[in-house]
Parts: structure tokens; C-alpha cells; sequence
């Protein structure tokens, strides 16, 4: 049972690293990647857990780019969390986290909300979001739940609605590539993108170095994920799988619950990638050859 995409409270999920590694092991996960929101902070404790030897971790990311406009997000996997050009990203990419939580807070100032910067400061997480904010939106009775903190406050169309500046996708695939990961955009039917502008995406990715698509994730119905497996086929891109888990709450997809990948991308499955098998000889190679 494998599970390529979940989240800490080390950005935005609600489980601590070691309770995330128990809940997966108790699922019967047995290959379960780390993906928090543009920091890696949580791997080193989740490796505490004991728990850990039952199943393999895998060190990931998940970091949000600006395309066309847009939020994409893209999974790095199997990344050396030490090497310092993506670390350097994830920096850039936390301190713009924080000044636009600082940039709610005015906002939401400005509308008679205060104390959201006393609240931000109480968390324990490396890469704050608007899920976050939401909380605290919930917390001071704003907002009945997170849907409609985002409705309300936090969305395209919300009161206080701010534009985020992320990196671009090619920056997010060179970080992940420098720090010899594999590059895989995530959950790409929520873009609402045409069927024109997502192949410019996934082109444009493929060019920077990015190998792989999320095709079953969270809740896809068995067309949708037909599509994707469809899409990773014609597209050549190895096929991952993940629940996207950020909490245990109701509403979300647990740890290893998800469907598995259909019959004609297995040949393309990414746990038959030469990065997860370990026939890829040197990294240095695959640099020099892509
Ligand atoms: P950010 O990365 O700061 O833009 O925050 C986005 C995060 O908020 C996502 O990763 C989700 O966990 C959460 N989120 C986004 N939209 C919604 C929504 N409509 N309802 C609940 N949570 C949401
Ligand atoms: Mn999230
Ligand atoms: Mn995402
Ligand atoms: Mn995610």
C-alpha cells in the first residue's frame, strides 16, 4: 500500500510527524512520502517514530508555483533534504508564506479582525498557509468552517483575499532536480485548466525536468481517474499515487485509501522509476544526460 502525498503540521496538516507515521503504519501503508507545503522540516521526526521501521519514508514536498496565473503545485520526491539550492527555495518560498499571512492580518485589521499574528506565532509549523488562517478565521467565529472561511475570506472572491507570488514551475522542478528528487505535478484536474492549457503546462514542465503525474489521488471517481492514467500515458510521465491526507477529521482521505493505479499505466507505475528501484547508477548521470 502506497501513499505518495500527505502532510505534517509542519505546514498544514493536523498530525504531528511521528502521529502521522503511526497512523500510515497502522493503515498498512508500507511506502509513505512526506509532502508539506514548501518545507521538509517534519522528515527528521518522523524518522523518531517507532513506527518507522515498519514502513519506508520518503522524503518529499509539495511547493506551490504561479503559472499562467494559476496554483499549481508540484511533489517533489525521493529529495536530499540537505542540499542547499532547494532549501534556498523553500526559504524564499516560506518567508513569502509569512508576509502574506502578515498581509491577511492588515487585511483582516482593517475589517475589525485582530490577533491573527498572535495566533500564527502560537504554531508549530515551518510553512504557515491559509488553512491557518482559516483556523483562526473559525476560532474567532468568522466563519462556521474552513469551506466557508475560504468563501467568505480567504478566496479568489473572499474579503481579504491577497495574490500569493510563488515561484515559477521550472524553479520548482530545477530545486527538486537539484536535490536529485523526482518531479511530479500534483492533482492536475484542479487547475481548471482547458485540455490545451494543461498540455502547455505539462510540456512546460516535462522541458524543466519534471518525470511524473499524480494520477490517483484523494476522492476521483473511476472516469476521472481514467483520464489521468490516460493523460501519464500519452504524456509519458510515471504515474504516482497519493491521498493528499492533512487530517483525520471527516471529509478527508485517509492515509493509504485511495485507489489503486488502473491496469494501463502500471508499465509506468513510479515505483518502477530507476531513482525509487536504485538502478540509477550516479546522479551526476542523469544531470548530464537530461
Ligand atoms: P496556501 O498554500 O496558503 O494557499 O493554502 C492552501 C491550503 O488551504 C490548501 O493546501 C488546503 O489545505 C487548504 N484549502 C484551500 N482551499 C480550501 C477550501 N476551499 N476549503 C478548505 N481548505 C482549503
Ligand atoms: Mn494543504
Ligand atoms: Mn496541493
Ligand atoms: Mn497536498
Amino acid at each position: 500500500m502506497i501513499d505518495l502525498h500527505s502532510h505534517t503540521n509542519f505546514s498544514d496538516g493536523a498530525l504531528t510527524p511521528p502521529q502521522l507515521v503511526q497512523r500510515a503504519a497502522s493503515n498498512g501503508v508500507t511506502h509513505l512520502a512526506i509532502t508539506d507545503h514548501d518545507c521538509t522540516g517534519g522528515l527528521a521526526t518522523a524518522l523518531l517514530a517507532p513506527e518507522s521501521t515498519q514502513l519506508q519514508i520518503i522524503p518529499g514536498v509539495e511547493i506551490s508555483c504561479l503559472w499562467q496565473q494559476r496554483e499549481i503545485h508540484i511533489i517533489g520526491l525521493f529529495i536530499d533534504t540537505a542540499e542547499p539550492d532547494l532549501q534556498t527555495l523553500l526559504q524564499e518560498q516560506q518567508l513569502l508564506r509569512m508576509e502574506r499571512v502578515q498581509e491577511f492580518a492588515d487585511r483582516l485589521q482593517a475589517i475589525g479582525i485582530s490577533g491573527l499574528m498572535d495566533y500564527i506565532q502560537t504554531l508549530p509549523c515551518q510553512a504557515v498557509s491559509r488553512n491557518h488562517v482559516a483556523e483562526f478565521l473559525i476560532k474567532e467565529g468568522r466563519a462556521a468552517d474552513k469551506q466557508q472561511a475560504f468563501k467568505k475570506f480567504l478566496g479568489n472572491n473572499g474579503r481579504v483575499r491577497t495574490a500569493a507570488h510563488w515561484c515559477s514551475v521550472a524553479r520548482a522542478v530545477a530545486g527538486i532536480r537539484a536535490a536529485n528528487g523526482i518531479a511530479v505535478l500534483a492533482h492536475a484536474d484542479r487547475y481548471r485548466l482547458t485540455r490545451t492549457k494543461l498540455m502547455l503546462l505539462i510540456e512546460e514542465f516535462k522541458d524543466a525536468g519534471g518525470e511524473g503525474i499524480e494520477v490517483s489521488y484523494s476522492n476521483l471517481s473511476h472516469d476521472q481517474l481514467d483520464r489521468m492514467a490516460k493523460l501519464s500515458e500519452e504524456m509519458e510521465l510515471w504515474a504516482s499515487m497519493g491521498s493528499d491526507f492533512h487530517t483525520p477529521e471527516a471529509g478527508w482521505m485517509d492515509l493509504g485509501r485511495i485507489r489503486q493505479l488502473p491496469q494501463n499505466c502500471r508499465e509506468r507505475a513510479i515505483w518502477l522509476h530507476p531513482r525509487w528501484t536504485g538502478s540509477e547508477s550516479d546522479p551526476a548521470e542523469r544531470q548530464h544526460h537530461s
